[in-house]
């Protein structure tokens, strides 16, 4: 099993697309759900209980997330020395992660870094000098030896050309990338859709984008026999070439990937702390490997021809349905251009596989790796 361990509901940026909407969010609907407002800012449960809970499964992977988990290096600390976890993982941001010593983050399987593409977006996304400041410490754990996989994660909206800031990520000669990760900032805000683009934007920009990535994806596998981990096309190739498509969601929430909260309580997915109705038992008293399952199981997804390969996308944004159908509807245009770009070209890329050139295990990953596949 997974489990991110919110250590923290702190951050140490502001950026658009989470605290700018925070302060633009005053959907009413939302009252619905009785929310806990009296979490504690850190987590306030000794990491010996966290060490029993992990220790029921010989497989737990922890992946530290927050709020900015490195807040809190001194109890991430503890738990590492304290968890007998088979991975650890994290998410951050980036900014502190030299704060972090390198018998620390030398440990980590893998390091997801919010980083939105080259300098100009990522500090008109998350601040001026966050680029650079992120881009240091990138360097400096490489140098200090840190050699897990280290996955760019970017958040993307309107002002991102999906084509040209994934190539940068991949290319560019300050901090070039070989995994990279992106999820759509779509459906999880109340009063959004009103007042963005999304509708035209993800029709003329990001669907044509995805297409052209596909495309020098795998041009790439053709000339240099490199399967590039673009987690949102390799996961999809994977489940065409292996035939195992999810029909659960591919992040894993709800059924192989929960969150801690910081009082300790079990979530299906972190975005979905406070929400008392979906607490699955505390540390302290549940197994592991006996949660309850939350799946997906509301319009649109539930009568979707492409469940299958989809997975649903989003449980939160499912349960929560801060976008009506209609404006939703966009959001699965996106999933279904995404899976034409590449299920369209199995056959060349099942040809170069018979040729030799690539091979299936290039298509393996580490599922539930936080890389929620479906953007
Ligand atoms: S494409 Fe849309 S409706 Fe279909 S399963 Fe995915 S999120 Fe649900
Ligand atoms: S895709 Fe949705 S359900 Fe899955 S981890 Fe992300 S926010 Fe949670």
């Amino acid at each position: 099993m997974f489990f991110h361990v919110i250590l923290t509901t702190e951050c140490n940026l502001q950026c658009r697309y989470c605290f700018g909407e925070t302060m633009e969010d005053f959907d009413e609907d939302f009252g619905d759900f009785d929310l806990d407002y009296s979490l504690p800012k850190k987590a306030n449960y000794d990491m010996a209980m966290l060490s029993e809970f992990c220790g029921k499964d010989a497989d737990c992977v922890v992946t530290f997330y927050g709020g900015e988990p490195l807040l809190c290096t001194e109890l991430m600390k503890r738990a590492m020395d304290a968890v007998k976890a088979k991975h650890f993982m994290i998410q951050t941001n980036g900014l502190l992660l030299d704060r972090l010593e390198p018998e620390y983050v030398n440990r980590f399987h893998t390091i997801l870094v919010s980083i939105d593409g080259d300098e100009a977006l990522t500090d008109f996304y998350r601040g001026k000098g966050t680029f650079r400041k992120v881009v240091d410490n990138l360097n400096l754990i490489r140098q200090n030896g840190f050699n897990g996989e280290l996955i760019a994660r970017m958040t993307v909206t309107e002002q991102t050309d999906i084509h040209k800031q994934v190539r940068w990520l991949l290319h560019n000669s300050e901090s070039p990338f070989s995994s990279v990760h992106w999820q759509l900032n779509a459906g999880f805000w109340g009063n959004d859709f009103a007042r963005r683009d999304f509708n035209r934007w993800s029709e003329q920009n990001y669907v044509p984008g995805v297409e052209k990535l596909a495309e020098s994806w795998v041009d790439q596998m053709a000339h240099s026999g490199t399967v590039l981990r673009l987690y949102p096309l390799l996961g999809i190739a994977n489940s065409f070439l292996t035939e195992k498509k999810p029909n659960l969601l591919r992040c894993g929430g709800g059924w192989t990937n929960y969150a801690i909260q910081t009082d300790g309580n079990i979530i299906p997915c972190p975005t979905m702390w406070g929400m008392k109705k979906y607490y699955l038992g505390h540390i302290v008293t549940a197994h592991p490997l006996k949660l309850p399952r939350v799946l997906v199981d509301k319009v649109p997804c539930t009568e979707c021809g492409i469940l299958g390969v989809c997975g649903g996308r989003c449980l939160y944004a499912n349960i929560t349905q801060r976008w009506s159908r209609e404006e939703y509807a966009p959001v699965c245009g996106t999933v279904k251009g995404l899976v034409n770009a590449v299920e369209k070209r199995l056959p060349q890329i099942r040809s170069l596989i018979e040729e030799g050139k690539i091979r299936l295990s290039d298509f393996d990953y580490l599922k539930y790796n936080g890389c929620e596949i479906i953007p």
